[in-house]
């Protein structure tokens, strides 16, 4: 096809549509401020997770998250500060968090992981890509019988949409995962998911989109858009302008930014999360697990143990905060005895940001505003897990194709 197509961020999401506009045979150059090796999508927990099927704003999470606000080593965090921005979103979260709402997004959850699981294991199929993908699944480790019993509610809804989920006891948790015995009264199996090592993935893909022709400049930052009547006729950075005939937007929390250029309005927080990788840990587990009540996320991967946790809305920084980094590891040592005389001083913290919408749905397609621009992000928790079906749609958008997955819910104005 005969098209030039401008991407500005190299995370997941803007790596996936370059992969598939490519593959179609569009012209694709992707820009991005940073050297391009540290975004979001690099330290993440690698799930493939079409278990999580409900989004974040849903009953309950509001007084759950206002108990946790007095907690400085709690897993969810809201810095109070007088932003407009932040006081819409606030807002517009606790509206979507009924249950109306959260039942009218499921259907779509599904689709969109469900699909992006199967684009993801085309990928790796087609490619010589080595990233430890496995999908024997996930474990939903909890450690109260309160917490037993609301992700038991999960599983029937899993089960009613096919996916496969059951509850074990901890002697049935010990013999699927031998390697760990949890301190917990029970867990959730979800045979659904997977997972990779997402840095292995993202440095090998960068690698096969440049050798098939994709240009990539790095330390390129976007700075200003120009349009003319209701087209985008430049991308304007720190090094050049930028000319093509369709531009995309996948710049994850800082898309926002970018749309306001565009007098676009994109409710947008930064949901900050740290993560850290044990090179040599006392044991490796042999699944993924959730450790539900802490919400930390551990995951065995190529290099390591990984662990990650916390989801700080405190806007668009890295800076990693002690306390919270320390409640992650002591929910590891309560959890996980075999950790419990682990040394954890030399674990060094990563911090990255996920982009979250108020209603836990992505952002993907074209504003009716602009003629030539996709937009695709707010992915949240779910950012890596759905990277490949995004990138899918936003070509099928660019090529003229029919959309494999058609929802006014991703409407990308829907606020405006
Ligand atoms: C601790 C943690 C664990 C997670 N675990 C999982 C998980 O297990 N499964 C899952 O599905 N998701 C997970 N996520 C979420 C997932 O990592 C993110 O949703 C996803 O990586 C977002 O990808 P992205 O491409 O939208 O953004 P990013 O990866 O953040 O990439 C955006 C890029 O845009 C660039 N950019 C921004 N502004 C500009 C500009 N003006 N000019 C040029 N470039 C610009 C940035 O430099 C950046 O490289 C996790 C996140 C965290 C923090």
């Amino acid at each position: 096809m005969d098209k030039k197509v401008v991407i500005v961020g190299a995370g997941i999401v803007g790596l996936s549509t370059a992969y598939y506009l490519n593959k179609a045979g569009v012209d694709v150059t992707i820009i991005d401020s940073t050297d391009g090796k540290d975004n979001c999508s690099y330290g993440n927990a690698g799930y493939i997770s079409p278990s999580h099927i409900i989004p974040l704003a849903s009953p309950g999470i509001i007084s759950q998250g206002l108990k946790w606000m007095l907690n400085k080593s709690s897993p969810f965090y809201i810095k109070p500060k007088l932003s407009q921005d932040l006081l819409k979103w606030g807002w517009l979260f606790k509206k979507a968090a009924t249950d109306k709402r959260v039942k009218a997004a499921i259907p779509l959850l599904y689709d969109l992981t469900t699909q992006s699981q199967k684009l993801y294991e085309e990928i790796l199929r087609e490619e010589t890509i080595e990233a430890g993908y496995h999908k024997p699944g996930l474990l939903m480790v909890c450690q109260t019988k309160e917490a037993l019993k609301h992700e038991v509610e999960l599983v029937e809804i899993a089960n009613q949409y096919g996916l496969e989920a059951s509850q074990l006891s901890k002697e049935e948790t010990e013999r699927m995962d031998p390697n760990v015995h949890y301190n917990m009264a029970g867990s959730v199996y979800f045979g659904c998911d997977g997972w990779m090592t997402p840095n292995a993935f993202m440095e090998q893909f960068k690698s096969l989109l440049v050798n098939n022709g994709v240009k990539i400049d790095f330390k390129t930052e976007l700075q200003a858009i120009e349009t003319k009547g209701n087209k985008i006729s430049g991308f304007v950075t720190d090094k050049k302008n930028y000319q093509a005939d369709e531009f995309v937007i996948a710049a994850g929390s800082w898309s926002p930014l970018l749309m306001k250029h565009l007098k676009i309005d994109l409710p947008l927080q930064a949901g900050k999360g740290y993560s850290f990788t044990i090179e040599n840990p006392p044991t490796m587990p042999k699944l993924p697990s959730i450790l539900v009540e802490a919400r930390v996320a551990t995951t065995p991967m190529l290099h390591g143990f990984r662990v990650a946790g916390t989801m700080e809305i405190s806007g668009i920084n890295h800076e990693v905060n002690p306390a919270r980094v320390q409640g992650i590891i002591d929910s590891v040592k309560e959890a996980m005895p075999e950790f419990q005389n682990y040394g954890f001083d030399t674990i060094k913290p990563w911090a990255g940001l996920r982009p979250c919408t108020p209603d836990g749905l992505p952002y993907i397609g074209r504003p009716r505003s602009i003629d030539n621009l996709l937009v695709g992000t707010g992915h949240a928790m779910l950012g890596w897990t759905l990277g490949p079906i995004t990138g899918m749609l936003l070509t099928q958008y660019i090529t003229g194709q029919s959309l494999d997955i058609e929802s006014n819910l991703l409407n990308v104005e829907r606020y405006n």
